[in-house]
């Protein structure tokens, strides 16, 4: 998740960005308008923080200037106005929240989590074909039915999830999954995605664990061609 700083006062920047680094965020800042509006632009942020009165361009300038090239980025808007009509000129502009300094950290962290889940760029699950893997719950969900994980095979699973359309090795997932230091083996990994494959059977799941010789496991969706990438 990486979020772009715009904020013309150097030291609240910075403490944005180590508040949110502190939480597993990339970000960057640049202090006045004109850069934030091209940094912007490139549209590989997943989150714009945006001060409403820079030097060079205007956070509602930069707000109205990105709607209209038509970059999705989710913003959310900092200042030290509070009046009535600036909020409104902000969501006007495009600004998808507001916040009024002084703020709360923990009001601004709640806001960058709902921004940033709103555009489902913090997962909590992930899914493919008919099934969800539930990450905060270790459950895999097809329809109405569910199967709880264990943690192995929840990090079996995650993996080949994060990784689909990819072949992972018997051992990359042991790598990964077991760490260097254990004294798993591969047989280990064919073990766990035994157990995976009959709990994937279990909910009726469409996807398979499928066993490319010598090359390892991938994903695919029953009744879909090759990988499911997509
Ligand atoms: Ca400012």
């Amino acid at each position: 998740m990486k979020i772009l700083i715009v904020e013309d006062e150097k030291l609240l920047a910075e403490t944005l960005q180590t508040l949110l680094e502190a939480r597993g965020f990339e970000t960057e800042a640049v202090y006045d308008g004109e850069d934030g509006l091209s940094y912007a632009e490139t549209g590989v942020y997943d989150l714009l923080i945006l001060d409403v009165m820079l030097p060079r361009r205007d956070g509602l300038e930069i707000a109205r200037a990105l709607r209209r090239a038509h970059v999705p980025t989710p913003i959310l808007m900092l200042t030290a106005r509070g009046a009535l009509e600036d909020r409104v000129g902000g969501l006007d502009a495009g600004a998808d929240y507001y916040l009024t300094k002084p703020f709360d950290t923990r009001e601004l962290l709640a806001c960058v989590n709902a921004l940033l889940r709103r555009q489902g760029g913090q997962v909590d699950e992930l899914v493919l074909g008919n099934t969800a893997l539930d990450l905060s719950a270790c459950l895999l969900r097809c329809g109405g039915r569910e199967v709880r994980l264990s943690a192995r095979e929840f990090d079996v699973m995650r993996f080949l999830m994060q990784e689909r359309g990819r072949v992972l090795s018997k051992e990359l997932i042991l790598e990964k999954v077991w760490g260097y230091d254990s004294n798993a083996v591969e047989n280990h990994v064919e073990v766990y995605v035994g157990f995976l494959r009959k709990k994937l059977a279990s909910i009726g799941s469409d996807v398979r664990i499928s066993a490319i010789r010598r090359l390892g496991y991938h994903l695919e969706v029953e009744g879909h061609a090759e990988t499911a990438a997509d």
